[in-house]
């Protein structure tokens, strides 16, 4: 495969953008060698600038459920164009799109939207901090959550393929505020809660892990979760950036029937461009400026173009349910190559190959991943046309453009893979 283009422009790259990436995991650093320049995308698709063809099992890191260029996004985007891009007023679709968002997810009954899943997790703190009067959070290992300071704090994705434990730039008081837990371990929950008794704002979790890879709960963790929180006066935060609109219609909390008090969306909801949301119980979420006391603001929140493609999916993926029975038959054709010895992960369309043996329920399992022979997977894939993930911690994600053909190719390819 001749990626002499792509060489090139990583080489600029690096000269002008830190790393030669505008987000981390991009430069491909736990897998070596250097990361194709994408030039267009089209279905399940995806070209790099030498005009090599790719299945592409990133999808943008989660946003394209339906896959690069869909009609129904395209059509809305080229409506929202003709009326403008940016009012930084209140229009309409602002409505819609938050109607369409508490009738999917019901434990959301007022939302606002953001532009990013980092900046609906920093709100959704600042929040449950601002509605309880308590300072701590409690946050769990391996679960990532954007890069807000006081939630870098043994954070998966980007971080935990870089092997960087805490990044530079975060005061010490920052990090005091958080405490990190195992996943899975709700014991480790209760005693936490002893030790810092009337002090903890919020519990935040990725519902489905998705960021040391996929990492599904165990039965009766979130369930403990919430009887725990609920006994202490403090709120569940679902970050469900990941994992809403993609493990279900209605997110992780529709799947495992659980209510939180507050939920971060993003990716899924931007259908292809930057939304994220928070929102959850009317009590809490009216605290918010101007209705209450706690601040939050954005000059490009809720900007009509962004809506109208998150808009456009979220009204397709209520026309089409079956995409949802659909998208987990396929996961279930795909996931069936795998090998002895390599565990798989999988909850709907997202699901990770974890090199190693054992079950992977945390994060400490995770890391148990033999991530030097990964790395050789992973370009063995990339030689076949099969663009995955960079990293053994993230997870891959089917999308409904994925046809028959693409998974026969990729079942096909991966057999070579994992023998070579
Ligand atoms: C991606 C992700 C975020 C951060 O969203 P950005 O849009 O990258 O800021 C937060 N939480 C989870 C669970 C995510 O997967």
């Amino acid at each position: 495969m001749n990626r002499s283009k792509s060489e090139q422009l990583f080489r600029r790259a690096q000269e002008l953008i830190p790393g030669g990436v505008n987000s981390p995991v991009r430069a491909f650093r736990s897998v070596g060698g250097n990361p194709p320049f994408i030039a267009r995308g089209e279905g399940s698709h995806i070209f790099d600038a030498d005009g090599n063809e790719y299945i592409d099992y990133v999808g943008s890191w989660g946003p394209l459920l339906l896959g690069h260029r869909h009609p129904a996004i395209l059509a809305a985007l080229e409506q929202a164009l003709t009326v403008g891009t940016s009012f930084g007023a209140p229009t309409e679709q602002e409505v819609e799109m938050a109607a369409a968002i508490c009738e999917a997810v019901p434990s959301i009954e007022m939302v606002r939207l953001v532009n990013s899943g980092t900046e609906a997790t920093m709100a959704a703190i600042r929040v449950a901090r601002g509605f309880t009067g308590r300072d701590l959070i409690i946050k769990f290992e391996g679960c990532y959550h954007g890069h807000v300071d006081s939630l870098l704090v043994k954070a998966g994705s980007g971080l935990a393929t870089l092997g960087i434990a805490d990044t530079q730039g975060v005061p010490q008081a920052f990090c005091d505020t958080t405490v990190a837990l195992p996943y899975n371990d709700a014991e480790a929950v209760e005693t936490a809660f002893r030790q810092h008794s009337g002090r903890i704002a919020a519990v935040i979790v990725e519902p489905v892990v998705g960021n040391m890879g996929c990492v599904q709960p165990l039965p009766g963790y979130l369930e403990a979760l919430r009887e725990i929180t609920a006994r202490h006066g403090a709120l569940l935060i679902f970050d469900e950036v990941m994992t809403g609109f993609r493990v279900a219609f209605g997110g992780a909390q529709q799947r495992y029937g659980i209510r939180p008090d507050l939920t971060t969306l993003g990716k899924v909801i931007g259908g292809g461009l930057p939304v994220g949301a928070y929102g959850g119980r009317r009590d809490i979420m009216s605290k918010v400026a101007p209705a209450g006391p706690i601040y939050q603001a954005g000059t490009l929140s809720g900007n009509p173009l962004a809506v109208a493609a998150g808009l456009a999916m979220l009204r397709y993926l209520k026309a089409h349910p079956e995409i949802y029975t659909q998208l987990e038959a396929r996961a279930t054709v795909l996931c069936a190559a795998v090998p002895e010895g390599i565990t798989l992960n999988r909850v709907g369309s997202m699901f990770t190959f974890f090199f190693t043996g054992g079950p992977v329920t945390d994060y400490e399992s995770a890391k148990r991943s033999d991530t030097a022979r990964f790395g050789r997977f992973f370009q063995a894939m990339l030689e076949r046309g099969i663009y995955l993930a960079p990293s053994q911690f993230e997870a891959a994600f089917l999308s409904a453009a994925h046809t028959e053909e693409d998974l026969r190719r990729t079942v096909e390819a991966a057999r070579e893979a994992f023998s070579a």
